[in-house]
């Protein structure tokens, strides 16, 4: 891999995980590492950083050496927008088991195994409160 001319991964990393200081990047700034947690959101990422519910791929996108190698699949399964609020308000474990159920569903579906505490506290993040549905809890 030719590294020393590129710097490509540097200036897309949204959060500086990637720096000159050494080849490897500090994983301990990386979304990845942020987004699949269940520690609160980190103070440390950026407000215009997070884009994806889990991953990131922002540095595989701009690698030269990966061009033609990356391909984007359409998922079929489509969350309603109920089932998103159901989502935005998850606290716990309890709660709308049928409407969980389906959720689940359509995660495995799209081949992610996700605990609904994740993808709620994930979700959040990216969607501002101002607007969510000011109804109260679900999960
Ligand atoms: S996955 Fe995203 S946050 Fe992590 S190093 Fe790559 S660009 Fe940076
Ligand atoms: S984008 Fe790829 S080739 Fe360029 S510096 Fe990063 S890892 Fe190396």
């Amino acid at each position: 891999m030719d590294c020393s001319s590129c710097f490509a991964c540097l200036a897309a990393c949204p959060t500086q995980a990637i720096q000159e200081d050494r080849f490897l990047l500090h994983a301990e700034r990386c979304l990845v590492y942020a987004n699949e947690s269940l520690d609160p959101w980190p103070d440390w990422v950026p407000s215009d950083a997070h884009h994806c519910l889990v991953g990131c791929m922002r540095c595989q996108e701009v690698c030269p050496q990966n061009a033609g190698r990356l391909k984007v699949e359409a998922l079929p399964p489509v969350f309603t927008a109920e089932e998103t609020e159901v989502v935005l308000r998850a606290q716990g474990d309890a709660g709308n088991a049928h409407m969980w159920a389906a959720i689940d569903k359509k995660l495995a579906q799209a081949g992610l195994i996700l605990s609904g505490l994740l993808l709620a506290r994930n979700l959040r993040a990216l969607v501002p409160p101002e607007s969510r549905s000011q109804e109260s809890d679900d999960r």
